[in-house]
């Protein structure tokens, strides 16, 4: 039987889901082009992410489990206190991703973004940054794709992993949005007090929550949720005044982070979106991948974990030796959407229980069922 000619394909946004499905696709020989909109790969933006074991397991995979450990901040419980800083309760964290990883890894956004992309680099896949698909034209055996940069490509699959307001969900037809979940959070990155060895969760207050989680020995990120406003009446230049207005309700080491919240540039205001395409994730030889698909906000810090997941569950199917077919991307869907529809629903939830102000709402329990559910493999 004559060999199959290589196989290739197009990636369309270079975040998580892009980056790693890239370098599983070129692991099997698949050529694959990646294009990223942003000329600066977003190498140099972000605070801190928390990652959990089975986003863990999926880096891993991708052969980067070392580099991540040897940056981030391993750590396996969770403190929840009293907005005076008061801890009322420890509670372990689920390893979701097997005994040998640990349950929870804080980093750095930008030091994960920048070892993905040498992983990318490194796989010898094509990379064109500043450049996005203007027009994706399919039959039946493959995507004409033109891009902004007025050149040509041809693939036998193209992969959209273009994020939230991904571009490519809507040339394909898929028209759910995202929609505001009615918070918001406020994000800075700031030196490590020595006594932060893990997440500790305010709830209440001065705001819905206020938190933290170290990055690295040095690095922590800190948060403060609140009600979404209208983003245009807050001047960009004021952001650290109203961070630090709200973090000055909070008690233990919160005051020496407040210190720090002084740089409006350096401060983040995001409101927490709500997303999930129930129905099937590809149109013909289309398929989407991560937060183009689903995002939820992060109150059980899964979202980039999930983008992870779906690009090595679709790398696994597409290099198990099947067709490229209908049937191959609905099996893809058909194993996913269980699994994130629990997690955009738990974490929608959360939120919503504190908006409604549910005073007796077991957050732990429902965390704690959705934690176990993903000790299971994708
Ligand atoms: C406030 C906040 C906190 C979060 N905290 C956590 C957390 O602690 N833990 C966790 O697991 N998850 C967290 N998440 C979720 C996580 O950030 C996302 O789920 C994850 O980044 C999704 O990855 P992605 O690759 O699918 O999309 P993205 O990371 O959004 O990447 C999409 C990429 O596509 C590029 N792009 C966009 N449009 C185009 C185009 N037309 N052409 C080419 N490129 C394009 C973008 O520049 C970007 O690089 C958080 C989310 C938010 C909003």
């Amino acid at each position: 039987m004559a060999d199959r000619p290589t196989r290739s394909v197009l990636v369309i946004g270079g975040g998580a889901s892009g980056n790693a499905v890239t370098v599983l696709l070129r692991r099997a020989g698949i050529a694959v082009d990646l294009i990223e909109a942003r000329p600066d790969w977003n190498a140099t933006t972000g605070s801190g992410i928390t990652l959990q074991g089975n986003a863990l397991r999926v880096l891993r995979e991708l052969g980067v489990w070392e580099q991540v450990e040897g940056s981030g901040y391993a750590f396996g419980s969770l403190g929840v206190t009293a907005p005076d800083g008061t801890v009322l309760f420890v509670a372990e964290d689920i390893q979701t991703g097997g005994e040998d990883l640990p349950a929870t890894l804080g980093m750095q956004r930008p030091r994960l973004q920048q070892i993905l992309i040498d992983a990318v680099r490194a796989s010898g896949a094509g990379v064109r940054l500043g450049t996005t698909a203007e027009s994706l034209e399919q039959d039946a055996d493959g995507v004409s794709v033109r891009f902004s940069d007025g050149s040509e490509g041809r693939y036998d699959l193209v992969i959209g992993a273009d994020g939230l307001n991904s571009a490519t969900r809507a040339a394909i037809g898929i028209t759910n949005k995202p929609e505001p979940t009615g918070m918001a959070i406020w994000r800075i990155a700031a030196p490590r007090p020595a006594s932060v060895t893990r997440t500790d969760l305010a709830y209440g207050g001065t705001a819905y929550i206020a938190g933290y989680c170290p990055t690295s020995e040095n690095t922590i990120y800190a948060y403060v949720v609140e009600a979404c406003r209208d983003r245009a009446s807050i001047d960009p230049a004021a952001y650290a005044d109203e961070m630090r207005r709200m973090a000055q309700g909070y008690g233990g080491v919160w005051p020496e982070i407040t210190e720090h919240i002084t740089d409006p540039k350096k401060v983040n205001y995001t409101w927490f979106d709500r997303l999930l395409v129930e129905g099937s994730w590809h149109r013909g030889r289309v398929v989407l991948v991560g937060d183009a698909a689903h995002c939820c906000p992060p109150t059980v810090a899964q979202g980039a974990a999930m983008s992870l997941e779906d690009a090595s569950v679709l790398a696994e199917l597409l290099t198990g030796g099947r067709d490229w077919d209908d049937e191959l991307l609905q099996a893809y869907h058909d194993r996913r959407i269980p699994r994130v529809r629990t997690v955009v629903e738990a974490s929608v939830q959360i939120g919503r229980w504190q908006l409604d102000g549910v005073r007796d709402a077991d957050i732990a329990g429902l965390v704690g069922r959705t934690m176990n559910l993903l000790k299971e493999r994708p």
